[in-house]
């Protein structure tokens, strides 16, 4: 029997970005049940059905169980040796920007922070970008340009405390359970809540819709472009809060107005009913409470970015935002989307919340990460946002790869040239759960990696609540922590004395510490700033409660709301209206691929599914991958409900089960991303998507393919 047995640990949920509470419970070194943790603030005690079955999603079976060199099991100090010796030769041979790294939202922040050091600061390649990319990098570069920051001015209760919630390419109901949940009570207790859905596809998250607004895919900035020019004409803006906390109205209201013309034009613009789409108008300018809870269906386009600002310049021009129930809320993806930014994951990031170009971040991020015997050598410059970093790879420029904690292969766009390019990398090296991806079978080294409830580590959630994830089983075989292989793998190369880790609470500290680091400056302040946790003893940090960066001496039980002050982190403390043109997708339909695809998650399934594709119950949601089609079109197309359908872009191909479906609009196809072709032959849905991104977010447009479908 082991000690634990039958306590009741507490750790963070390892899917989505609601980031909840759970407890689980030991009996003879197993994980027998779970339920939510009541004291946890994301979600009071509640799960949903794919955090309730953690404990059936568990075992050693398909596990990685031991490093791999060349196909061959090894030992870790042979892994660990090679590892290091062939990065060390590629360095040698063709600099250092010939190396990269890619990791993922799955990560724990410790693990983050120590690959953000070992790449950023010691290999001297800016090239180490994440899957995050795909979830959350437009909202990201919104907020900068607005706010000076990438910070979440909202809370959860903001969305309990709101008159308004506007879902705006956001399925909550499936893609965030926990947090719809909380809407559907709250607006139970406050008939006089409204809640408005904007999305093409009618989803489950209609159930609480007072208005839906089912608009042509794309025209999310030219709805909210429309929203901004009908509060101007009818006087419903916030003219004092702008005067005193803004910049850039003018030039934004004017863009605006270029855009836009009668509101019957507009409506018709976006395909939706125009009495519908003013009543949305009058609802958003008539209530100062209203929360606007955006997500993938707005940043994964390659005009993300300006769809989010469209959304922020609303709010700042209402003065909806830094009071209780308001303000523009992205929700992240990704269990820990929110740590990688903090730590610096995204390649056009240094560490803690510092750009390349934030005055004297790369000076101050060297001294930092200094040793006596150690200098770091930070690039001078951001590095290849994922999708740029494979046609790197593609053209011979990056030679070698280190993956961690996610699938290229399944989740980028255009997926086969994604494939074609690992293949064409001399070195490509893979930490990983599971044993049984095509990734695994295309790496040069594989090391086995710990998951969810062996790591221990930090997670921080969509409101900025940092969360413990607590390892309480033993790592099957071989397998251990990533920081522990990223640190091993340094100290080969050399850095020991910089990665001189035992334990992660070692790690959190050094990285809260780099956090309030120089961060007192007003005109440079960093609003991520957790010095607050840079003291805590192994024991303290093993304790720590979830708690809202930032944690200042000023504000040492965390931070639930930002921007209460009107103040931002501009020069001049004002936040930024900035004028969007709106653009429709860059993938074009054409004769040869006449229907719009839409991709996304299903409520029970996560990512590729190698957790929760192990749980009967969850995969009895959908068992095999499908299309989803308006009747109208299965018609035209000879596609019959429960039939088989080829789907085929100028990229790829997939095939799945049709599902005729009055959620769909007339010309619109929705495939699930879960799907890979280790479970059906063909049902990558990456592949039928181009690699067509932001140019501001790098986030690609995996929101809208050009596809034509056949029947099998
Ligand atoms: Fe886990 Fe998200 Fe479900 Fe919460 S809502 S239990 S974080 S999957």
């Amino acid at each position: 029997q082991q000690p634990d047995d039958h306590l009741k640990e507490r750790t963070t949920c390892p899917y989505c970005g609601v980031g909840c509470g759970v407890k689980a419970r030991l009996e003879q070194g197993r994980m027998v049940d779970v339920e939510g943790d009541s004291d946890h603030p994301a979600n009071f005690g509640r799960l949903c059905v794919k955090g309730s079955a953690l404990a059936e999603t568990l075992g050693d079976h398909g596990r990685l169980l031991e490093p791999r060199v060349d196909g061959r099991p090894v030992d870790w100090e042979v892994a660990l040796s090679e590892t290091a010796s062939r990065l060390q030769a590629i360095r040698a041979e063709h600099g250092d920007t010939a190396v990269a790294g890619y990791l993922s939202g799955q990560l724990l922040t410790e693990d983050y922070y120590v690959a953000n050091k070992l790449f950023k600061g010691f290999l001297g390649t800016p090239h180490l970008d994440t899957n995050s990319r795909l979830c959350m990098a437009s909202a990201v570069a919104a907020y900068k340009r607005s706010f000076g920051t990438d910070a979440v001015p909202c809370n959860y209760e903001d969305l309990e405390e709101a008159e308004l919630v506007v879902l705006v390419g956001s399925n909550l109901a499936w893609n965030h359970p926990v947090l719809f949940q909380r809407l559907r009570v709250a607006k139970a207790r406050n008939p006089l809540m409204r809640v408005v859905v904007i999305d093409p596809r009618v989803t489950d998250s209609c159930e609480l819709a007072d208005l839906y607004l089912g608009i042509r895919p794309g025209s999310d900035a030219r709805l909210f472009n429309g929203l901004l020019t009908w509060m101007a004409d009818r006087g419903r803006l916030d003219p004092v809060y702008l005067q005193r906390h803004t910049n850039g109205f003018d030039e934004t209201l004017a863009a605006a107005r270029e855009a836009v013309s009668d509101i019957e034009s507009l409506a018709a613009d976006c395909d939706v009913d125009a009495e519908r789409l003013e009543t949305f108008y009058y609802w958003f300018s008539s209530q100062l409470h209203v929360v606007t809870l955006y997500s993938q269906g707005i940043n994964q386009s390659t005009s993300g970015t300006d769809k989010c600002q469209s959304i922020i310049n609303c709010h700042l021009a209402g003065g909806k935002i830094g009071l209780p129930g308001a303000g523009p809320f992205s929700i992240t993806g990704q269990p820990n989307a929110m740590g990688g930014r903090e730590v610096g994951g995204l390649a056009n990031q240094l560490a803690a919340h510092m750009d390349y170009d934030s005055p004297g971040a790369i000076d101050r991020v060297t001294r930092f990460w200094s040793t006596p015997e150690l200098t770091p050598t930070l690039p001078e410059a951001p590095g290849y946002k994922a999708v740029e970093l494979f046609e790197a790879i593609e053209r011979g420029e990056i030679r070698a790869l280190w993956i961690m904690a996610t699938n290229p292969l399944v989740s980028l766009p255009d997926a086969n040239r994604v494939r074609a390019a690992i293949e064409r990398c001399p070195l490509v090296i893979v930490s990983e759960c599971m044993t049984d991806t095509a990734l695994v079978e295309m790496a040069d080294i594989v090391l086995p990696a710990s998951g969810w409830s062996e790591k221990d580590g930090t997670v921080t959630n969509s409101e900025r609540r940092i969360s413990r994830q607590r390892g309480m089983l033993p790592p099957p075989g071989e397998a251990r922590h990533d920081w522990w292989i990223i640190s091993e793998v340094a100290r080969r190369l050399g850095f020991g004395e910089a990665f001189d880790y035992s334990h992660p609470y070692q790690i959190f500290t050094e990285h809260a510490q780099l956090s309030g680091f120089e961060n007192d400056a007003e005109h440079q302040r960093r609003l991520f700033n957790i010095s607050a946790l840079a003291e805590l003893d192994r024991a303290a940090y093993d304790a720590l409660s979830p708690i809202q960066w930032p944690v200042t001496a000023k504000a040492p039980l965390g931070t639930a709301r930002l921007f209460e002050d009107g103040r931002f982190i501009t020069a001049d403390g004002r936040a930024r209206l900035w004028p969007v043109q709106p653009r429709g997708p860059e993938q074009s339909l054409c004769n040869d691929y006449p229907l719009r695809l839409n991709s996304g998650r299903i409520r029970d399934q996560w990512h590729t599914m190698t957790r929760t594709g192990r749980s009967a119950r969850l995969m009895n949601h959908r068992t095999e991958p499908f299309v989803e089609v308006h009747e109208e079109d299965a018609r035209e197309h000879g596609l019959v409900d429960r039939g088989l359908a080829r789907i085929v872009s100028a990229t790829g191909e997939m095939r799945a089960r049709v599902r005729v479906s009055p959620a769909q609009r007339r010309g619109e196809l929705f495939v699930p991303i879960h799907w890979t072709d280790r479970f059906s032959g063909a049902a990558l849905s990456g592949s039928l998507f181009r690699g067509l991104t932001d140019p501001l977010s790098g986030q690609p447009e995996s929101k809208h393919g050009a596809v034509r479908i056949t029947s099998l």
